[in-house]
């Protein structure tokens, strides 16, 4: 049996629709972010990054790296094994009260990433609960998703950011089921913001839980870089938040917080969290440091915000179509899943622009883009040059004819 035919077969599809992903292979340089080194044969041996989960530039930070390299020196590589069994080490449980600190929560729980969190949390709550119900916005994340399928309960799916459907939608539900509303407060891809507020204010007045995914805010917006949900006021309002520590934090791992019964609950049920080796001490300790940092230091949040601005203002100024949003998300539309792989490969070959574009099924066909992130660690000259290319690449390639 020819089994790499089968394999073949499907992937020879996805590259037909232009769907085929192809990873750039980098080194990033610790003291040059955004700066890495490319081990692609046709790109410049240097390169920016252009679309990095590390907002902030905090998996270089002096203190982040001195944190795992001492607890390296200290505790060795792993945790030695699950949570129950000898991995809890005395970082976990730090880390887990910074955690439900930064969140104004009793408690925390760590997982070995955001995915596993949602996938973790969402499948325990939603498969355990009597007669649970999951009312998912439109627009979530696969790891919540994923989170809900694997929960078998009931699920609705109300419009995205709409807190009208919402409300239809759990007033439909009958009164005995637990409901819980899952949703995110900044979605990734098209940058925008939810209003929370409404969400939960429609979840309270119907008595469901709210289920927040912070991953693309924590770190950076609230006064201690406690996601939107502390900016605005409203964690003590959400039943459970969840946050990654690999993206603003720039690290690794997931977690959720919210009570001590609920964290208990979790921790006690969740496949997810029980049978998994626990993260390495080093990475809790690297992660814990850079939390701690950014409840103090608002230069980098500050500064991110600037750059991003700029690049914004930039992009409009030369007619580069972009999704315009209040986050730090700077979507550039190309509507075509070849062009916009064409675009980023002449970026990165040509420039040493390294921008991932982004197709189907992460975003909808026809609505393929390229996802800007401009963090505190961009020059100004880096954004000179990004904008430099971009102009004359949208003339080139003649892109603006794809475009509406
Ligand atoms: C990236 C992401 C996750 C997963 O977090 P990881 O720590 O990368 O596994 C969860 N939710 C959303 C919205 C994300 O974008």
């Amino acid at each position: 049996m020819d089994f790499d035919k089968l394999f073949n077969a499907q992937l020879d599809a996805l590259k037909k629709e232009g769907n085929y992903r192809i990873f750039a292979e980098l080194e990033r340089q610790a003291g040059a972010f955004p700066k890495a080194r490319s081990h692609d044969a046709d790109c410049p041996e240097q390169v920016t990054v252009w679309c990095s989960n590390d907002y902030l530039g905090m998996g270089q930070h002096p203190k982040v790296i001195a944190a795992m390299q001492e607890a390296v020196a200290r505790c060795g590589c792993g945790a030695g094994g699950t949570r129950n069994i000898s991995g809890t080490n005395h970082q976990h449980k730090l880390l887990e009260a910074e955690l439900a600190d930064l969140h104004h929560k009793e408690a925390a729980l760590l997982f070995t990433s955001g995915y596993v969190s949602n996938w973790a949390a969402l499948s325990t709550l939603g498969s355990r609960l009597p007669d649970a119900v999951i009312l998912s916005d439109a627009l979530n994340h696969a790891s919540m998703i994923e989170g809900i399928r694997h929960a078998r309960c009931n699920k609705v799916i109300w419009k995205h950011n709409d807190p009208e459907d919402l409300d239809r939608k759990l007033a439909a539900l009958p009164s005995n089921t637990t409901k819980i509303v899952a949703f995110e407060s900044v979605y990734s891809m098209d940058g925008d913001v939810c209003p929370m507020q409404e969400i939960v204010e429609v979840a309270e007045k119907h008595g469901a839980m709210t289920y927040l995914d912070e991953v693309h805010a924590v770190g950076m917006y609230g006064p201690r870089g406690g996601g939107l949900s502390e900016e605005l006021g409203l964690a003590d309002r959400i039943t459970l938040i969840e946050g990654t520590l690999g993206k603003a934090f720039g690290v690794v791992g997931g977690y959720v917080t919210g009570s001590e019964a609920l964290c208990d609950f979790i921790r006690s049920f969740a496949s997810g969290f029980i049978f998994t080796t626990a993260l390495p001490p080093a990475v809790a300790a690297a992660a814990q440091t850079s939390i701690a940092h950014l409840k103090t230091s608002d230069v980098e949040r500050k500064r991110q915000k600037e750059q991003v601005a700029k690049l914004r203002r930039r992009l409009t100024q030369i007619g580069i179509p972009h999704l315009d949003n209040p986050s730090h998300i700077i979507p550039v539309m190309v509507k075509d899943p070849v062009k916009c792989r064409q675009l980023a490969d002449i970026l990165m070959q040509d420039y040493g622009i390294y921008v991932q574009p982004i197709n189907y099924p992460t975003v909808p066909k026809g609505t393929e883009r390229l996802r800007f992130t401009p963090g505190p660690l961009h020059s100004d000259a880096d954004i000179d040059h990004l904008v430099m290319a971009l102009t004359t690449l949208w003339k080139r390639c003649a892109v603006a004819h794809a475009v509406a």
